[in-house]
């Protein structure tokens, strides 16, 4: 059956002191008072190492906010799915939004990003989801689905296995705005159809399809009872320890 999975992505905040800080907290929560879900946070590149030090990874997984589309060499700058794999962590997010946005990430580029981190052994948080005009238009079923015939629609049923897919609408991201638990079932529904088509039911059942966009503690619950929605992937509330636990104790 597929995972419960409540992820953190903590953007492009806390310095190193304090991604610890709140690592340490977190793990410390979590050791107390065990979560019934399978619970990763997903930190800026600086703190993958510290923190992998600190957590207790068989109940906290580890993950980078991105990588890079290159394997190794003169890329200045860059940090490769290689890399990320050797601090400890053991998924990457890749297609967040504000990457496909203000790095002009292609679905050719993600294409290779997500080869190049599966042949590492990494866990792959994929992201899709549609702007405000395209669901003003209703046009979110044929983005969604075309973000995933753009990027991970190439691989084997075997390493589909091991993406798990974010439907994170744009408009909803950061905004303070959530997708009615309706609206967030019927494209989830849809998105796990679409990949039922491709790779057979076994395989759709087997993937986590989490929702992002403003979630939080209150509407959490409802949202986690929806039948295909199998979790969350939580930005501004995963920078409070207390903020990010009520989230994955919404599966209790
Ligand atoms: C995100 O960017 O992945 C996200 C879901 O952000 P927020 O929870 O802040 O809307």
């Amino acid at each position: 059956m597929r995972k419960k999975i409540v992820a953190g992505n903590w953007k492009m905040n806390k310095n190193l002191q304090e991604g610890i800080a709140l690592a340490t907290e977190l793990n410390e929560a979590l050791a107390a008072d065990k979560p019934n879900c399978d619970v990763v946070i997903c930190t800026p590149f600086i703190h993958l190492a510290k923190v992998s030090d600190v957590i207790d990874h068989s109940v906290i997984g580890l993950g980078a906010e991105n990588c890079a589309d290159k394997d190794k060499g003169a890329f200045t700058g860059e940090v490769s799915a290689e890399m990320v794999k050797s601090t400890g962590a053991e998924y990457v997010i890749l297609g967040h939004s504000e990457r496909r946005e203000y790095y002009k990430e292609t679905p050719e580029i993600l294409k290779e990003k997500v080869l190049l981190a599966l042949a590492n052994g990494l866990k792959v948080i994929f992201c899709i989801g549609e702007s405000l005009d395209e669901r003003e238009a209703n046009k979110q079923n044929e983005v969604v689905k075309a973000e995933l015939e753009g990027s991970v629609f190439n691989l084997s049923a075997e390493d589909f296995g091991k993406i798990i897919i974010a439907y994170e609408p744009i408009w909803a991201i950061g905004t303070g705005k959530t997708a009615s638990s309706e609206q967030a079932e019927e494209i989830h529904a849809y998105i796990r159809s679409v990949i039922a088509d491709k790779y057979g039911k076994e395989v759709a059942d087997n993937t986590s399809i989490l929702y992002g966009g403003s979630c939080k503690a209150s509407n959490a619950p409802e949202l986690f009872a929806k039948p295909d929605i199998d979790g969350g992937l939580i930005g501004g509330a995963s920078l409070k320890c207390a903020d990010f636990k009520g989230i994955i104790d919404a599966w209790k």
